[in-house]
């Protein structure tokens, strides 16, 4: 045990757990010998053949529990499943057991002639000596095996993937690359290696003087993002190049080697991730890293190099598929090249949700099955890409008419069946839209936009596949000018509300109204509001568009015209959920116009919750804070409904106008209708139904309890002052009904 110890701490300069757990196991040795010694053990004379035969079992079982233990605490704490393991260690552990039984008998021979004592050394030294030429040896052996392999990888073709691999297998990291710089004929790079360049802290010169100044460590964190592979950084010194790797790969701690070979002049050979208890690299890893590196260095050509930059340039490293250069480039050769055929593009529904809710390793894995399952479906002769985010297409090579829509088919089909993932089942929807050519469009731009347009198209219409249509691009040209227009459109106020009607079902007397946004446009006349809020949303005007319509709320509440008693409800986007900003402005618009909060109630979509429901709950909170109401618009639209909404902090829910306009004929939306009344209620709050296009449905509304209702049976949507009009009849008619 001391003997160990010391070993442990002076000469092999071992440190911390593994000192401990070292120890603890010699000490478990010894006590199992020890124990077998002493409940076997006779007589114990060392002249009798027993005592040998049971101290030789003794060393035995002791050094069989290292022989189980150890290895199998090196493939618990290093991840490292080999049971080649095994007979290293038993290897090793054979060695123990004979200098083990040779120091007994040295001793054995001292107890009977102390002189016995001088003879001894020169034996015990011989074995000295040979167990140290035998380690030795076989360590070279070893390092010159691995060596050997190594160059054997990388004389092949592909280099540098394979030499890559084998420096991770052998130096157990996680990830390896070449860096090689942007323009690699500059000097820089190397004159700027001195370890004073980075940032303190940064940069780790390894201690060892031989490579002080040819292999740097650093500290990084963040996995490992792509395991190979070659990348590209500007020339810089190593603070530089571990900062971008920390960007690029990820990684926990790096060795970095200079190559200067021709064809990677300024350029670095990197190691990280050390798996395993340590993460730093030990002297002998930074050494053998070392010679390993400048052996691959030496044989990387430029050829090679420029290939594999090549490679990786055209491929989507998540995925694998082709990104969207390389379908860029394809589709470019093959317009030009074959008479016909069509390039597919899709886009995963509601994927936004799957990352935001599950994870973004979630969100990767079903990228990666979506990327198999496009590959698995289509011919060799297809280029599969991913387009980047969750956005895939798929240039597929001619076929006749019929041909191309059965494959289509096919591949609506593949994406649409449930991918499960960790153990959870996933409803996959996806979005797909078609161009080809020649018909569609003559280059490859052409056709991916067209593509493009027709995917959205599917998106909206909740229909796929879907065909590129000239009528399509129109409204998504109509779209983009619009964008530019809208701007100038709110400075000029060109837009204002409308106001549709709210009664009571029970006797038809008006409660509020709902602003409806228009945009008078000089030119194009009436925009409603479904071509442009889409627009709004993905701008910066989604605010100011806000922002807009409840300040023309808050007019039309103070205006002459406008009953006190009742209330008018705003529309709010998903976007303005998410806006931190939102409710304290209205906070201070109330104050400012001193409307009686309580008189405005703001409607967001089911849809729109679900994005961040926790963040949409605590903007809701605060907007009912003020006193303003909050009520779920389309509700029935969304998922998983009826889970959520008792933790939603609202006063109202509208029953979307889907179930409501056929709810008279159609047993299935009233059943829905019905439900949903009961448990809104029960609830304790306002159902209102929208799409009330006839009087049958208000009475039958009327009858299943529903508060109010919304429609064109009422009125439509009015300008303000026709508004006021409409409300003096409409009271009348109330009145002279009773
Ligand atoms: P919504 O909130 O569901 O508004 C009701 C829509 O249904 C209005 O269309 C209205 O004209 C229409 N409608 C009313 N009664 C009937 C009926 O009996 N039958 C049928 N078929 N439709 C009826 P509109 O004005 O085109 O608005 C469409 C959507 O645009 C609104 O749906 C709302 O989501 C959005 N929107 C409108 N104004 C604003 C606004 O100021 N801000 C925001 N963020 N969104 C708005
Ligand atoms: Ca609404
Ligand atoms: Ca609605």
């Amino acid at each position: 045990l001391i003997g160990g110890a010391l070993a442990l701490v002076l000469v092999r300069r071992r440190r911390g757990l593994k000192v401990v757990w070292n120890l603890s196991l010699y000490a478990v040795e010894t006590a199992v010998a020890a124990f077998i010694a002493a409940t076997v053990l006779v007589d114990g004379s060392i002249d009798s053949f027993e005592t040998w035969l049971v101290l030789l079992a003794a060393a035995f079982a002791a050094e069989f529990l290292g022989f189980v233990a150890v290895p199998t605490v090196i493939m618990v704490a290093g991840g490292e499943q080999s049971l080649g393991l095994f007979s290293q260690i038993g290897r090793l552990q054979m060695l123990s057991i004979l200098t083990a039984m040779f120091g007994a008998v040295t001793g054995a021979a001292m107890l009977i002639t102390p002189l016995l004592l001088v003879m001894a050394v020169i034996p015990v030294a011989g074995v000295g000596f040979l167990l140290r030429v035998h380690g030795r040896l076989s360590k070279d052996l070893h390092d010159l095996e691995q060596l050997h392999d190594f160059t054997t990888a990388i004389g092949g073709r592909d280099a540098v993937d394979a030499g890559l691999e084998h420096l991770l297998q052998i130096l157990r990291s996680e990830a390896a690359a070449v860096a090689v710089p942007l323009d690699s004929s500059s000097d820089e790079a190397r004159s700027s290696m001195a370890p004073t360049d980075g940032p303190a802290g940064a940069v780790r010169i390894a201690v060892d003087g031989s490579v002080t100044d040819r292999i740097v460590e650093w500290p990084v964190s963040a996995p490992p993002s792509r395991r190979t592979g070659v990348e590209r950084v500007e020339p810089d010194g190593p603070a530089t190049i571990a900062a971008q790797l920390v960007r690029q790969l990820g990684g926990e701690r790096g060795l970095a080697l200079p190559l200067d070979t021709s064809a990677a002049e300024g350029g670095y050979l990197l190691l990280f991730g050390r798996l395993g208890a340590s993460t730093h690299y030990s002297i002998e890893e930074v050494q053998l890293f070392g010679s390993l590196g400048a052996t691959l260095g030496a044989r990387l050509s430029a050829d090679q190099l420029v290939e594999q930059l090549e490679i990786q340039a055209r491929t989507d490293a998540l995925t694998g598929l082709a990104n969207r250069a390389a379908l860029e480039t394809e589709l470019a050769n093959r317009v030009e090249r074959s008479v016909s055929g069509s390039v597919v593009m899709l886009d995963i529904d509601r994927f936004k949700d799957v990352n935001d809710s599950l994870g973004h390793a979630i969100g990767d894995q079903l990228l990666h099955t979506i990327g198999q399952r496009l590959r698995a479906n289509t011919r060799t002769v297809d280029l599969v890409a991913r387009l980047g985010g969750d956005e895939f297409a798929v240039a597929l090579a001619d076929t006749d008419a019929d041909g191309t829509s059965a494959q289509l088919r096919r591949l609506v089909d593949a994406l649409n069946a449930p991918v499960t993932i960790e153990g959870m089942t996933l409803e996959v929807a996806s979005s797909v839209g078609v161009a080809c050519w020649p018909d569609d469009g003559a280059t490859a731009t052409d056709l991916l936009r067209m593509a493009d347009i027709a995917m959205y198209e599917a998106k909206r219409t909740r229909q796929s596949p879907i065909r590129y249509q000239p009528s399509i691009d129109g409204t998504n040209a109509l779209r983009l000018s619009l964008m530019g227009e809208l701007r100038q459109a709110l400075d000029e106020r060109q837009l204002e509300i409308h106001l549709q009607p709210k009664v009571l079902t029970a006797n038809r007397q008006l409660v509020g109204a709902e602003a409806l946004i228009r945009w008078n446009h000089p030119v194009r006349g009436l925009i409603p509001p479904g071509e442009f809020i889409p627009v709004a949303e993905q701008s910066s005007l989604a605010a100011p568009l806000t922002i807009y319509v409840i300040n023309e709320a808050l007019e039309t509440l103070t205006s002459e015209g406008w009953d006190d008693t009742h209330v008018l409800s705003v529309n709010l986007t998903a976007r303005d959920l998410l806006d931190k900003q939102l409710p304290p402005t209205i906070e201070r618009m109330l104050t400012d116009s001193g409307v009686d909060p309580s008189r405005i109630v703001f409607e967001v979509t089911e849809g729109s919750l679900i994005v961040d429901l926790d963040g949409a709950i605590r903007t809701l909170e605060h907007l009912r804070h003020l006193g303003a109401g909050v009520s779920v618009d389309d509700f029935g639209t969304g998922y998983a409904s009826l889970q959520y909404l008792h933790r939603l902090p609202i006063d109202e829910v509208k029953i979307d106008r889907s179930f409501v306009h056929d709810m008279t004929t159609n047993p299935n939306s009233q059943a829905i209708v019905r439900a949903t009344t009961t448990l809104v209620r029960d609830l304790g709050h306002v159902v209102v139904a929208e799409g009330v296009e006839d009087r049958a449905t208000l009475s039958l509304l009327r009858d299943i309890g529903c508060d109010v209702a919304q429609g064109y049976h009422i009125s439509r949507p009015l300008p303000v002052d026709e508004f006021v009009a409409w409300r003096e009849t409409w009271e009348q008619s109330v009145v002279s009904r009773r």
